[in-house]
């Protein structure tokens, strides 16, 4: 990406920086919408909070996500516009890890953007993108945010949400389906909801989720154990009295 090379990497938050210019590139990409800048500013400022770093509880949520991606009978991605600008290989490698699928899905649906997405995660070596079919709804939600594929989240028992909307995370919940959360606030009502919140920066989440899937792959004995051991509560907790009491 060209605008990575204006940021000097002597740079104290240099990462941090990096990641506000893949956003604006990926607005300019016609990836990422307007307000996918808004959520960059918010979950920037948790990320300063705890220090710019996995925290051991958020560890231990990302290899849950793993075994739950892993034990599956059918996983699902989801792939937002912010996702998508900041993560594009690290979401493909992950689905690969786990056998997941990949499905774009926008609080903003439009076409043309969901095609550009799917265009882009191909770019970056996916092979099936789903999210362009649109043939299934999620019932309790407005009609275009409802939309999902029929053979996609419609279908899936795990799903793995990044920065998800609340009233979304919330009707997926309702659904049975087990939920996957990236989000930087453990406040936020998609964190809230989950079963696994993970409380990181997705760009740091997404490569430790596929590490530890890389780990656990075929041990089912401590997919299971690590799953029995995790406690969604402890994790949100935790991540809260990270961000107030500082690290
Ligand atoms: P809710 O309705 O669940 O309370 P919200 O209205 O706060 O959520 P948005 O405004 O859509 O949701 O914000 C997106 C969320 O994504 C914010 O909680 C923000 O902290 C988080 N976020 C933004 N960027 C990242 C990132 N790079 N990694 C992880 N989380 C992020």
């Amino acid at each position: 990406m060209s605008d990575d090379a204006d940021v000097p990497e002597s740079h104290p938050r240099y990462e941090s920086l990096l990641t506000r210019h893949r956003i604006e590139a990926g607005v300019d990409m016609g990836i990422t919408s307007r307000q996918g800048l808004i959520a960059q500013g918010r979950g920037e400022a948790y990320d300063y909070l705890l220090g710019e770093a996995t925290i051991n509880s958020a560890d231990r949520a990302e290899r849950a996500a793993a075994a739950y991606l892993l034990r599956a009978d059918h996983a699902v991605v989801s792939v937002n516009g912010n996702a998508a600008a900041l993560v594009p290989g690290e979401l493909v490698a992950l689905a690969e890890a786990t056998g997941a699928d990949l499905e774009v899905n926008l609080f903003d649906r439009t076409e043309k953007r969901i095609e550009r997405i799917a265009d882009y995660l191909r770019e970056h070596g996916a092979e099936d993108v789903k999210g362009l079919t649109a043939d299934d709804r999620i019932p309790g939600l407005d009609h275009e945010r409802a939309k999902v594929d029929a053979d996609g989240i419609g279908d899936a028992d795990v799903v793995l949400v990044p920065l998800e909307d609340g009233d979304r995370a919330e009707a997926l919940g309702e659904l049975g389906k087990t939920e996957l959360v990236v989000d930087l606030n453990p406040l936020s009502r998609s964190a809230q909801v989950a079963t696994v919140p993970i409380v990181d920066n997705i760009v740091r989440a997404i490569p430790n989720v596929t590490e530890h899937a890389r780990d656990l792959r075929g041990d089912p004995d401590s997919q299971q154990e690590v799953i029995d051991s995790f406690d969604a509560e402890t994790a949100l907790t935790d991540a809260e009295a990270a961000i107030r009491g500082g690290v």
